[in-house]
């Protein structure tokens, strides 16, 4: 797959670019081929949620999993189908999971950077990725960053991914290995929610780190809620010495 090529402006939440992707555009369906579809713990919650399929299904069926060569983070990807690198969830029609696609297919044409600068203020900033196949470029429909977000529906996605986020951020600025067992417990708060729930239903550890017995009573009713309060578990156990203050 091509590197992504950028435009080389840097646009913030009120910047403005043209843009528009809908049915019957001559390049329809091109950009779902040979992508690298890395899902996020809340992207990953959607899709299978949608597929109606347990984490363990859909990891065998659709994804791999592997360890993030700079984080040594569980990292799962969409697999792209061998026949013709084609996402597994195009249809001719469109997107099969389209009310649950992912952050990146929902961002795109932007691709978002965040992360902290020098003095440690949290940054936002989007690219515009050009690829010579998307002619949604051409069409002449100006937008700002903020509408983009609104319409695609990207709100809760990028709550949960600066949630996330953070974690990695600690984790590359660890200055040691991750044991076997909290590599498990990431994998486990992150994309095995089944087995997270049982541990949450035991109570003890999490009302140890603050958790509240009525917080936790409320998120075993809603798996959405259930993986929130995993990725804080992870902020307050593995990574408390990054948000400790
Ligand atoms: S999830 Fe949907 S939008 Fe994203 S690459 Fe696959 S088919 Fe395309
Ligand atoms: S306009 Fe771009 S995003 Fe839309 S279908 Fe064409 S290639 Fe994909």
């Amino acid at each position: 797959m091509d590197q992504p090529v950028f435009d080389h402006r840097k646009l913030g939440l009120d910047d403005v670019f043209e843009f528009s992707c809908f049915p019957g555009i001559s390049c329809y369906n091109l950009c779902c081929y040979d992508v690298n579809l890395v899902l996020s713990p809340y992207d990953f919650l959607r899709v299978r949620r949608a597929l109606g399929l347990s984490s363990e299904e859909f990891i065998a069926r659709f994804a791999e999993l592997y360890l993030g060569d700079v984080t040594q983070l569980p990292v799962v990807a969409v697999k792209m189908q061998q026949h013709d690198f084609s996402c597994p969830f195009l249809r001719p029609e469109g997107c099969s999971i389209y009310p649950d696609r992912p952050a990146s297919c929902r961002t795109y044409p932007l691709a978002r950077f965040t992360g902290r600068d020098e003095e440690g203020k949290p940054f936002e900033i989007y690219r515009i990725i050009r690829e010579t196949h998307c002619k949604g470029h051409f069409e002449k429909r100006p937008i700002t960053v903020r509408e983009w977000i609104k319409e695609q529906g990207l709100e809760p996605y990028y709550e949960f991914n600066d949630l996330f986020g953070e974690i990695v951020f600690a984790r590359q600025h660890m200055d040691r290995p991750l044991s076997a067992d909290e590599l498990d417990l990431i994998y486990t708060a992150c994309y095995a929610l089944e087995k997270f729930r049982p541990l949450v239903e035991k109570k003890e550890g999490f009302l140890a780190v603050g958790f509240s017995e009525e917080e936790i009573n409320r998120v075993l009713e809603d798996e959405t809620e259930l993986l929130r309060l995993g990725l804080n578990f992870l902020k307050r156990t593995i990574f408390r010495e990054f948000f400790e203050n």
